[in-house]
C-alpha cells in the first residue's frame, strides 16, 4: 500500500502538533483547519478508505471516535458539541487515502455540508 503524509506523521518523520497518541491511534491538529477548532484521529495500521476497512479493523476504527471524544471531553468542549467527519473517495473529498476522522469544533456547524 502506498505511503501517505500521514504515515511519515506517525513515523515522527515530518513535525505534527500531536494531541494525543497510543499503540492504535494518533491525533493531531489539522494543518489548514476549517473550524476553530481541527483535528484529526487516524489509526497507526494503513487503512486507505472507509471501502477498505476490514473486520479485523472493526476494533481500531471504533477506537478512532473513543479517542475523538476523549479529546473533547479533556479540552472542554464536549456538551457543547462537535462533528467527526471521515471522508471517503473523490466525491466524498477525501485528500489524503489513510483514513482520518476529522474532528471540527468551536463554533455552530452548519448544515448540509455543501
Ligand atoms: P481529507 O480531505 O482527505 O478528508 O482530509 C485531509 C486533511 O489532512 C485535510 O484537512 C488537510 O488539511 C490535512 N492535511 C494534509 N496534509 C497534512 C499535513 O501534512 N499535516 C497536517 N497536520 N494535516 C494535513
Amino acid at each position: 500500500m502506498a505511503e501517505t503524509i500521514f504515515d511519515k506523521i506517525i513515523n515522527k518523520e515530518i513535525p505534527a502538533d500531536i494531541l494525543y497518541e497510543d499503540e492504535l491511534a494518533l491525533a493531531f491538529k489539522d494543518i489548514n483547519p476549517q473550524a476553530p477548532t481541527h483535528f484529526l484521529v487516524i489509526p497507526k495500521k494503513q487503512i486507505a478508505t472507509v471501502n477498505d476497512i476490514a473486520e479485523e479493523d472493526r476494533v481500531v476504527v471504533g477506537h478512532l471516535s473513543f479517542v475523538a471524544a476523549k479529546i473533547a471531553k479533556e479540552q472542554g468542549f464536549a456538551d457543547q458539541g462537535y462533528r467527526t467527519v471521515m471522508n471517503c473517495n473523490e466525491y466524498g473529498g477525501q485528500t489524503v487515502y489513510h483514513i482520518h476522522l476529522h474532528v471540527l469544533a468551536g463554533k455552530p456547524l452548519g448544515w448540509p455540508p455543501y
